[in-house]
C-alpha cells in the first residue's frame, strides 16, 4: 500500500480504537482534501508534506479530542501553505472547523522577537487569549510537538529558535492546561537543542545504570504489589525514572550531581477511588520509611491546574528515596491530559465547545473548597487568558503590550509614554491608518504617528479610551490646564516664599507696589503669577528674587530682613520640631474637618494624600509637601524623604506646615516590620496577634535572613498612633521577636 495512504488508515485505527463516536467519513474527507491541497509540497525530511498533518492528527486523538479538532489538525496547514480559505474550508467542513484552523493560523503567525521573561509571560497570555477556543491551542501544541520530534531537519538556527520558544513559551502553555505528558516531552525535545551536551550528560548516565534503575524500580514495584495484594486493594503500581529536564533543573538550579539528586524516580499507584488512595499511603509508609515533611495531599489541595494526587517520598531498604504518587483513574487521566481530558467528559453534552465561560466551572468548583492562594490566582489568570479581559499587541520593534479588551490606539500610545499619547496626531495597525477609536485585536502591531505640533489630548479622548492610565494621563494633562487648581498652589508656594525672604504678602499685593512688580515679573495679574507658579512655568525663588529687587528698588522693602527660615509653628509641624498634637496657630480659620484628617496650612481641604514611604497615622507629627498636580503629600516630620535643606529656597518653598484634624478616614494605612529569631510558625504568631487585635492587615510577609533571623513585614490599617502603639507592643511580646519598628524611606 502506498505509504501515506497506510499512515492514514493507521490513523483511522488509532481514531477507531480510541475516540468512541468520532465521525470516521468527516476524517476522511477532511485527509483527502487536504493531501490535494499539500500535493507537491515536501518537508525538511524529504517526506511529503501530508505526513505532518496526519501526524498532527494523530497526537490530537491521542488527546481524545472530538472530530472537529481531528479534522482541523489535518487541515492545519491548509490557510497558510495551501491556496485554501476560511470560506473553503467553511463550505466543506463547517463554519467550526474553519474557525479552528483559522485560530491555529494566527498562532502560526505570530512572531517571536523578544527574550525577556515579562515579556515571554506576556506572550503565552497572548497566544492563549488568541485562541477563543482551547482547541485552538491544543492543536497548536499537537503541531508543535510534532514539528519538535522532527526538529533534527532543520538548520541549526531554526532549531535553537524554536526549542527555545518551545521551552518559554509552549511547554509553560501545556503546564498550565494540566497537560503534564505533552509538557515533559516538549522540554526534553527543547533541551536536546538548547543544552546538547548536558542533555547527553544525563541520558548517558541514566543508560549506564539502567540496568541497575530496572532492577531497583522492579524490587520496589512487586513490595508495594505483594503488599496491596496481601491488603486486598485493587492497584497498579509502577516506577519510572523522571524525566530528563527536570532531571536537569534540579542539576543546575541546587548545583548538584546525578548521583546527588533526591527522587530521581517516581512511583505511581492507581486505584478505583479516593479512599483507597489513603489506604495505600498508609500501606507505604508502613513499608518504607516516610521522609519527613515531603507528604504532600493534593487531593484535599488540588493544584492549580487541576492535578490532583497523594504525594510522599520514602526510603527503601537500599537507602534510595523515591516519590510515591497515589491517585485514581480519573486524577491520572486528568494528570496525564489536563484540559483535554475534560474536554473528553464534557464531550456527551450537546453544546460541549470550550473556550466559553462555563467550561472552566470545574476548574473552579474544583478550587471553591479551598483556600490556597495560588488556585484563586489560576482562576483568574485563566480567565484572563482565555477570555480576554486583554488584549495583547505589539509595538514596531516586537514588544508585546497588554491592554485591556477593547483599548484602542489612544490607550496603546499612553501606554508606551504619556508625551506620545500628547504628542499623536494618527495611528496604524498592521501598516494601515486607523481612526483612534479602532479596537485593537490580539496581535495586532500598532503604530502611533506623533508630531510636535500636535494640540494635545481632546476632551473627547477620555470617554474613548478604554484604560485607567491613558484616562489619567489624559486627565493629567488637562489638570495642567486647570487654572484655579494652579492659582492655589501657587500661591502658597509664593506666600512661603515671600516668608522666608520676610516680605509681607500685604506689601506685595497692595494697590500701589503690585503693578510695579507684575511688570517686573512680567505677569498679566497677581493670579497670572500664582498660576505660572502652580503650573510650573516660574519657580518661586525666581518670582520672590525679582519682588525683592523691585520693592528694594521702589524703596518699600521694610527694614530688608534677611531671609529667615520657615517659621517654627507650635514647634511641632517641622523636622526637628518638638512632637506633639495640637493646631498650626495660623489655622485657625482652616476647617476642623477636613476629608483625609489633615489641613494644609493656606488651602484648608485640598487633595491630600499620605507618603507611602513613612505612612503616616493621626498622632505622627507631620508635613506636607507641595507636588504638581497631585496634591499635597503628607510625611512623617522624622521621614528621611522629609529632611530638607532649609536654605534650598527653591526646595522648602515647597515644604509645607499640616496638621491633623478630625477626619473621614476611619483608618489609615500603615507599615512595621519586625525582626525576629527564624522559626516555624513564626509569620502565623504574627497573624494571630492582629487578628486577635481585630487590626485589619492588608499585606503580611515574612522572608529568612542569612543570619538565622527573619524580617516580617505587616502592612496594616490603624486609626491612630495609639492604637498603633498597642500593636506595636503585643508584636514585640511574641517569642523570638527582637525589634518592631515603623517603616520609613
Ligand atoms: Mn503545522
Amino acid at each position: 500500500m502506498d505509504p501515506i495512504l497506510a499512515q492514514f488508515e493507521g490513523l483511522v485505527e488509532q481514531i477507531r480504537k480510541n475516540n468512541r463516536g468520532a465521525n470516521l467519513e468527516r476524517v476522511r474527507e477532511a485527509f483527502r482534501y487536504a493531501d490535494a491541497q499539500h500535493a507537491g509540497q515536501v518537508r525538511k525530511s524529504g517526506e511529503p508534506y501530508i505526513t505532518h498533518p496526519l501526524h498532527v492528527a494523530s497526537i490530537v486523538a491521542e488527546l481524545e479530542l472530538d472530530t472537529d479538532s481531528i479534522v482541523a489538525a489535518l487541515l492545519h496547514d491548509c490557510i497558510e501553505d495551501t491556496g485554501s480559505t476560511h470560506e473553503d474550508i467553511a463550505k466543506l467542513f463547517g463554519e467550526t472547523v474553519a474557525g479552528l484552523v483559522e485560530g491555529v493560523t494566527k498562532l502560526t503567525r505570530v512572531q517571536y522577537v523578544t527574550k525577556e521573561e515579562e515579556q515571554m509571560e506576556n506572550l503565552r497570555k497572548m497566544l492563549m487569549a488568541m485562541s477563543q477556543d482551547v482547541r485552538v491551542i491544543l492543536i497548536k501544541i499537537c503541531d508543535r510537538l510534532h514539528n519538535m520530534r522532527t526538529l533534527q531537519f532543520q538548520p541549526p538556527k531554526k532549531q535553537r529558535e524554536k526549542a527555545l520558544e518551545t521551552m518559554e513559551i509552549y511547554a509553560p502553555i501545556a503546564h498550565r492546561l494540566g497537560m503534564q505528558r505533552v509538557k515533559w516531552e516538549l522540554e526534553d525535545l527543547a533541551l536536546q537543542y538548547l543544552d546538547p551536551i548536558g542533555y547527553k550528560e544525563i541520558e548517558q548516565d541514566l543508560a549506564a545504570k539502567s540496568s541497575a534503575h530496572e532492577e531497583f524500580m522492579a524490587s520496589v514495584q512487586k513490595r508495594i504489589n505483594d503488599r496491596l495484594a496481601a491488603e486486598g486493594i485493587n492497584a497498579t503500581a509502577y516506577g519510572r525514572v523522571k524525566h530528563i529536564y527536570s532531571i536537569y533543573r534540579k542539576m543546575y538550579t541546587q548545583n548538584k550531581t546525578m548521583d546527588e539528586i533526591f527522587d530521581l524516580y517516581a512511583f505511581r499507584v492507581i486505584v478505583d477511588d479516593i479512599p483507597n488512595c489513603y489506604n495505600v499511603l498508609g500501606c507505604i509508609h508502613d513499608l518504607f520509611k516516610p521522609v519527613l515533611g515531603r507528604f504532600k495531599d493534593y487531593i484535599g489541595t488540588p493544584k492549580p491546574n487541576g492535578y490532583q494526587s497523594l504525594h510522599t517520598t520514602v526510603i527503601g531498604r537500599e537507602g534510595i528515596p523515591f516519590e510515591v504518587q497515589i491517585r485514581t483513574q480519573e486524577m491520572h487521566h486528568t494528570a496525564e491530559y489536563g484540559v483535554a481530558a475534560h474536554w473528553k467528559y464534557k464531550q456527551g453534552l450537546a453544546n460541549g465547545s470550550l473556550g466559553s465561560e462555563e467550561t472552566f466551572e470545574w476548574v473552579r468548583k474544583l478550587l471553591e473548597s479551598q483556600q490556597d492562594t495560588d488556585a484563586e490566582e489560576f482562576v483568574r489568570s485563566l480567565k484572563v487568558d482565555l477570555f480576554a479581559d486583554e488584549v495583547f499587541v505589539f509595538t514596531p520593534q516586537g514588544d508585546v503590550k497588554s491592554l485591556p479588551a477593547g483599548a484602542n490606539p489612544i490607550d496603546f500610545a499612553y501606554s508606551i509614554h504619556s508625551a506620545i499619547g500628547n504628542k499623536m496626531t494618527g495611528a496604524k495597525i498592521n501598516g494601515r491608518i486607523v481612526p483612534f477609536d479602532t479596537p485593537l485585536q490580539n496581535g495586532d502591531i500598532v503604530e502611533i504617528i506623533t508630531s510636535k505640533n500636535a494640540h494635545g489630548p481632546s476632551r473627547g479622548w477620555v470617554k474613548l479610551c478604554k484604560s485607567n492610565e491613558a484616562r489619567n494621563k489624559i486627565r493629567q494633562w488637562f489638570k495642567k490646564e486647570r487654572r484655579e487648581e494652579n492659582i492655589a498652589t501657587g500661591k502658597v508656594m509664593l506666600e512661603n516664599e515671600l516668608r522666608r525672604l520676610g516680605i509681607p504678602v500685604a506689601d506685595v499685593v497692595s494697590e500701589e507696589n503690585l503693578p510695579h512688580i507684575l511688570k517686573k515679573v512680567g505677569s498679566g495679574s497677581w493670579d497670572d503669577l500664582c498660576a505660572a507658579i502652580g503650573y510650573g512655568g516660574m519657580t518661586a525663588v525666581k518670582a520672590g528674587g525679582r519682588i525683592k529687587d523691585e520693592l528694594a528698588r521702589l524703596g518699600k522693602l521694610q527694614g530688608a530682613k534677611a531671609p529667615a527660615p520657615l517659621p517654627q509653628q507650635g514647634g511641632m509641624i517641622y523636622p526637628g520640631g518638638v512632637g506633639g498634637g495640637g493646631n498650626i496657630p495660623g489655622l485657625q480659620k482652616a476647617p476642623k474637618h477636613t476629608e483625609s484628617g489633615i489641613v494644609v496650612e493656606g488651602l484648608g481641604n485640598c487633595m491630600v494624600k499620605f507618603a507611602k514611604c513613612c505612612t503616616p497615622v493621626p498622632g505622627d507629627p507631620v508635613i506636607g509637601f507641595i507636588t504638581r498636580g497631585y496634591g499635597v503629600s503628607v510625611h512623617r516630620a522624622d521621614c528621611p524623604n522629609a529632611q530638607f535643606d532649609h536654605t534650598d529656597a527653591q526646595v522648602a518653598g515647597r515644604w509645607v506646615n499640616v496638621a491633623w484634624v478630625e477626619g473621614d478616614l476611619e483608618s489609615y494605612r500603615t507599615a512595621l516590620e519586625l525582626t525576629a529569631v527564624d522559626r516555624d510558625g513564626l509569620a502565623l504568631d504574627v497573624a494571630t496577634v492582629l487578628s486577635t487585635l481585630k487590626v485589619k492587615v492588608s499585606g503580611l510577609s515574612a522572608r529568612s535572613m542569612e543570619d538565622a533571623t527573619a524580617v516580617v513585614m505587616v502592612e496594616l490599617e490603624v486609626k491612630d498612633k495609639t492604637q498603633l502603639q498597642q500593636v506595636t507592643h503585643k508584636l514585640g511580646q511574641i517569642h523570638g521577636v527582637s525589634t518592631v519598628k515603623r517603616v520609613t524611606g
